[in-house]
Formats: C-alpha cells, sequence, structure tokens
C-alpha cells in the first residue's frame, strides 16, 4: 500500500464509508462535559452537520479503519477483487481526527466501521482499541457507533459495547440465499448469534443499571442493523418481513435500508441497474408505519402489488388505505386512536391533536385542515361535524387523484 498522508486516507476512508445508511445517532443517552470534565457532549447545540453527495446525512466523522478486505462480498466496493485504491488509518490515527474534528465543532461523534484485515479478530481490536482510548485515554463524551464484524470474539464485541453509544451487525440481504449467494464467507446463523448476544448483553446491562448506580454503560443507544436493497430478488414484501422479524428477535432501534448502487467493476452477479432510491424511501415509510402507526407487517404486505413491490407513486399507508376503503370513511370527532392513525395523511401529531382538541369542540374539515400538508388526501377518508365524502371512497380513479403531481423540473436546478 502506498504512503498517503492523512488528508489522501480520510478522502478515501471517508468515500468508502459512504455505503453505509445507517449513520443516525438517535436515541443515546446523555454524555456530557459540563462541570469541566472531559471533551465533547452526545447532544447540544453547535453541531455541524455534512452530507454526503448522495444526500445522506454524515454528521458523525464517518469513516472506515481501512477499505482494505480479505472478503469478497460481490456487492462491495471494498471486496478483496475490487481494484480501488486501498488506505488504512491505524487506531490512534483516527482517534486523533476524531478529536481535531470534534473540537472545531465539525462533527457530534464517530461512526467507525471497517474492511476486514488479516482477521475479524484483528480488526475487531482496532476498532475496539479507538472506541476505548477515545473514552479512556481523552475521556471524550461524544456520541460512537461501532460495526461489529459478527465472527469475531464475543469478548471483543462486548468491549466494543462498554465504550460505543450504539453497535451495529449488518445482516447485509434480506434473505439466507442472497447472503450465501452474494457474500459467500457470511452466514446468516452467524450475523444473527451475534445480534443475539448484543441483545442479551444490552438487556443485561440495562437490568444491571437498574440495581447498581455503578454499573457500567453498555452500548446505551442499542443495535441496529443494515440491509442492501435492490441487489437479490427480494421483494418489498420480503424485505417489511424480515425487519419486523428483527426488530421483534433482536430488540433493534432501526433497520436501515441501503439501495444497492452499482459499482465500478461489479461482479456479473449483481443488477446492472441501481433500484429507484423511491424504493429505499418506501420502506422507510413501511418501517415507520409498523413503529409508530400500529401496522402489522402482513397489512403493510397487504399495501403492496401482486408482485410484491410496494407502489412507488404513492406512500404505503395511502395504498393500504385504497385496497381496504371499507374501513373508511373514519369519523374524527368519534373514532379510536388505532382508527386515525390509519387515515392517509395523518401524522402522529396530528392524531394527537385531534385526540385533545375534540375533547372540547367538535371537529370540522377545517380543523383538520389546519394539522395536514394536504387536506385533499384526507378529505376522502373521514368525517369531520360539516364533511362526508359521498361515494368518494368508491371512486375507481381515487389513486390518479390523490397520486403526488409530478413535480415539474427547474430550469436552472443545481442538477441540470
Ligand atoms: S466484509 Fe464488509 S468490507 Fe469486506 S467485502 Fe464484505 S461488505 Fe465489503
Amino acid at each position: 500500500m502506498a504512503q498517503l498522508d492523512t488528508q489522501a486516507k480520510l478522502a478515501i476512508l471517508a468515500d468508502a464509508a459512504k455505503y453505509d445508511a445507517s449513520c443516525a445517532s438517535s436515541g443515546t443517552s446523555n454524555r456530557d462535559s459540563r462541570g469541566g470534565k472531559g471533551v465533547g457532549s452526545s447532544e447540544g447545540m453547535g453541531i455541524c452537520h455534512a452530507y454526503a453527495p448522495d444526500g445522506r446525512c454524515i454528521s458523525l466523522l464517518k469513516i472506515l479503519l481501512t477499505n482494505s478486505c480479505i472478503f469478497d462480498c460481490h456487492y462491495c466496493i471494498n471486496r478483496k477483487s475490487s481494484n480501488v485504491r486501498r488506505a488504512r488509518f491505524t487506531a490512534e490515527e483516527v482517534v486523533k481526527l476524531t478529536l481535531a474534528f470534534y473540537k472545531r465543532n465539525y462533527i457530534e461523534g464517530l461512526f467507525l466501521s471497517s474492511g476486514i484485515i488479516r482477521s475479524s479478530n484483528y480488526t475487531m481490536e482496532q476498532l475496539v482499541e479507538v472506541a476505548r482510548s477515545l473514552r479512556e485515554d481523552h475521556d471524550f463524551r461524544g456520541y460512537i457507533h461501532l460495526k461489529t464484524i459478527p465472527d469475531a470474539d464475543p469478548e471483543l464485541v462486548r468491549q466494543a459495547g462498554l465504550h460505543a453509544d450504539r453497535v451495529s451487525i449488518n445482516v447485509e440481504l434480506p434473505t439466507a440465499e442472497g447472503l450465501t449467494r452474494l457474500a459467500p464467507e457470511k452466514s446468516e446463523r452467524q450475523i444473527e448469534g451475534a445480534m443475539g448476544s448484543m441483545k442479551g448483553a444490552i438487556v443485561d446491562a440495562k437490568d444491571a443499571s437498574k440495581r447498581f448506580r455503578s454499573a457500567p454503560r453498555f452500548a446505551p443507544a442499542g443495535q441496529s442493523t443494515q440491509m442492501i436493497v435492490g441487489a437479490d430478488s427480494a421483494n418489498d414484501r420480503d424485505i417489511v418481513n424480515r425487519a419486523s422479524q428483527l426488530y421483534g428477535r433482536f430488540d433493534l432501534r432501526r433497520v436501515y435500508y441501503s439501495a444497492f448502487s452499482p459499482i465500478p467493476d461489479a461482479s456479473a452477479v449483481l443488477p446492472l441497474k441501481r433500484p429507484p432510491l423511491m424504493r429505499e424511501h418506501r420502506l422507510y415509510q413501511s418501517d415507520w408505519l409498523m413503529r409508530f402507526y400500529g401496522f402489522t407487517p402482513t397489512e403493510v404486505g397487504a399495501a403492496a402489488e401482486d408482485n410484491g413491490m410496494l407502489p412507488l407513486d404513492i406512500d404505503p399507508k395511502l395504498a393500504w388505505a385504497l385496497k381496504f376503503r371499507e374501513q373508511f370513511p373514519v369519523d374524527v370527532n368519534r373514532a379510536s386512536k388505532e382508527q386515525l392513525l390509519r387515515i392517509p395523511g395523518l401524522g402522529t401529531k396530528a392524531v394527537s391533536r385531534i385526540l385533545s382538541s375534540r375533547r372540547l369542540r367538535k371537529l370540522r374539515l377545517d380543523d383538520v385542515g389546519r394539522l395536514t400538508v394536504s387536506i385533499a388526501k384526507v378529505r376522502p377518508f373521514i368525517v369531520t361535524a360539516d364533511w362526508r365524502p359521498t361515494l368518494l371512497t368508491d371512486r375507481a380513479d381515487l389513486h390518479t387523484m390523490l397520486r403526488p403531481k409530478t413535480e415539474q423540473l427547474e430550469l436552472f436546478s443545481a442538477a441540470a
């Protein structure tokens, strides 16, 4: 590997990390340096956010320790057989960079992943060393998200949890067949085994913290995972079911979806085209429906078309409502919270506002209109004190009526 300066390594290793979508920092407990102790804070004002060229939020210093790898996952630009330019940071270099960026207020923490060098254990040791040194040598209290390697020694993975706010293990692909075909050196059993151990360690630590104030923290922001969408033949229904199982079995904070992007010198087993980015968006909306709107995976799956794919032109909640029109209209002045949450165009905040306002008076269409971006989308599905849709939900062209209008491109848009 040619000698590179820090700047050149950063360019390579930050670019290599952009394929990882799971960079959100939600849900951690507070660490801070109030009172003059330590450096940084995992929350607060004055934090700069950066965005990768593809629009993903990278408000953390999001890098790989190295983009060299002894594995050969077909979908990965860093795989052994790829001819990308390679670089590698030492653990000490990552520590210095993180502190320097943090002190300049460029970042709120670190997201660190790595290709596998020498062995899974060796790589995991290096990742843990970065987090350990930041916490113990520098009293760093910013956010740390560490990717962990499923077949590394469980003791190393445990140490990762002691220093990191969030840990993640990627399931990589929605199905075991997809994993075997596209990442032959990885195994679903190993990945799920590691996620199960991590769940156990997080639960134990939570129990201990209730009993002993001095109990060490362990991954207070929980664990997450990521699935690549569109690299194999799994449809949206398969993906939604898989995500739901993962949430249930491993108590995940988030499942992230990353639309497969074709890579240079791609393997012949991969599709030539990337899936539409809207597909990734629709999957996130489905995920939201299951986590916050009371939908079961079967219900989300029922919103899909015959081929198991969610429509791209309308959101999954509207797709579900159009398929199950007999559930509507819903009377906003009488319906339960669960029924209100099913109404297309009404978010969780709007539903809470409806529930509190209707205790005081009967709600009219205008009242609901003030709580939503598009009353046109909501109107066919609700009854208010002064509005009842007549035969609107029976119209064959309701889908077309409610589909968002295609926006005209700006003449001088940035992408032109
Ligand atoms: S192990 Fe990770 S870095 Fe290595 S080829 Fe597979 S996905 Fe890429």
